[in-house]
């Protein structure tokens, strides 16, 4: 191979100052390029195409520049606009997706994660009193907003069919949640208790509805939204034509202000699999505590000086919870020899 020719100084200040301005020139032309484009946001995702809504509300189909890695609902773009193309519904292209603020991913085999949703305010956890109250779930659900850093709201639905003792006993269970600052609201679809609060809650903010098959989410979003199986694509369809439903996201403007994004992908958004810190980091009253166990190993389990332990014992952190979090590790460890598993 030829040897590189040895430059001077004064050919190595040359190159330089050759390579910087060709620098500045490129950043003036990216800044004219990026100046030119217009402002959206994602509403909704189909296959290649992403729907984006401009800040007149108007709404065009877009093609993904290919650089981009990921582009979900929820995302705020730049974009400009071009000839119609695909028989003249594309009319524009997805240039720039900007920072996101949060974003929901579910476990992806070939990428680790995979972005969902994207710059919510609040997950909406909702819960039923039947088929059962689990609180374990409830538990899940806020390691899992706590780990992605976003609001949860704890709903608690179909309320009307509790007894009043019934009613004091889940009052007492969710006193608990409410005392470590979260938002609990108790509702009912078939009374329409606690829907005027949800529609305040939902005011303004970008939200998803998250849990388990059966507590009344559609029933719920139906409350909020009429006719919203209708506009997602009868979302609860889950009748093997999966594969397309399941990709659609949508971003949805509430009657009473406020946006909800849902999807199938959404609304199973869960704890899949984190490790052991990050779960414990989702307690949120056990932080304070961490980092002062006597070993630095502690399982908070039947170890010598575990701090968490004691504040169990001394009344500050609920039995409840600390086994909870326990019963959440465990599950996590028997996920783990089926996680790597091909889709
Ligand atoms: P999802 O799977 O979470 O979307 O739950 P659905 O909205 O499909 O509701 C599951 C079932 O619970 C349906 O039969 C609903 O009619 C019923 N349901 C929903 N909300 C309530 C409620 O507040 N009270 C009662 N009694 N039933 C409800
Ligand atoms: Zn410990």
């Amino acid at each position: 191979m030829a040897k590189k020719p040895k430059l001077t100084h004064r050919q190595k200040r040359q190159v330089a100052a050759n390579r910087s301005k060709r620098l500045k020139e490129k950043g003036k032309q990216s800044e004219a390029d990026l100046s030119s484009l217009e402002t959206g946001r994602v509403i909704g995702r189909f296959g290649k195409h992403a729907d984006i809504e401009d800040t007149s509300g108007a709404i065009s189909r877009c093609h993904i520049r290919r650089t981009i890695e990921s582009v979900v609902c929820g995302d705020d773009v730049l974009f400009s606009r071009g000839e119609a193309s695909d028989g003249g519904v594309v009319s524009g292209v997805i240039e720039v997706v900007k920072d996101r603020k949060s974003v929901l991913t579910r476990p992806d085999f070939y990428d680790g994660v995979k972005p969902i949703a994207a710059n919510i305010d609040q997950i909406i956890i909702v819960s039923a009193v039947l088929p059962s109250l689990s609180l374990n779930i409830i538990d899940r659900y806020l390691v899992a907003c706590e780990d992605t850093g976003i609001q949860p709201v704890i709903v608690l639905n179909k309320v009307e069919l509790m007894s009043d003792e019934e009613r004091e006993t889940a009052a007492s269970q969710l006193e608990n949640y409410r005392s470590l600052g979260y938002q609990v609201l108790l509702t009912s679809c078939k009374t329409g208790e606690g829907l005027d609060q949800l529609n305040d809650l939902l005011n303004d903010r970008v939200s998803v509805f998250v849990g388990q098959s059966g507590v009344g989410k559609s029933s719920l979003i139906n409350q909020v939204l009429p006719d919203a199986d209708e506009l997602v694509g009868d979302i609860s369809d889950n009748s093997g034509l999966g594969q397309h439903t399941t990709t659609a996201a949508k971003l949805l403007h509430l009657p009473a202000g406020g946006d909800l994004i849902d999807s199938p992908g959404v609304r199973e958004f869960g704890l899949w699999h984190l490790p052991t810190e990050r779960v414990t980091w989702g307690f949120i009253e056990f932080r304070d505590y961490l980092g002062g166990c006597k070993f630095r190993d502690c399982k908070h389990l039947n170890d010598p000086g575990c701090l968490l332990r004691q504040a169990v014992e001394d009344g500050e952190i609920s039995a409840e919870r600390f086994a909870s979090y326990h019963k959440i590790l465990a599950s996590m460890d028997e996920q783990r020899p089926s996680h790597a598993s091909p889709p």
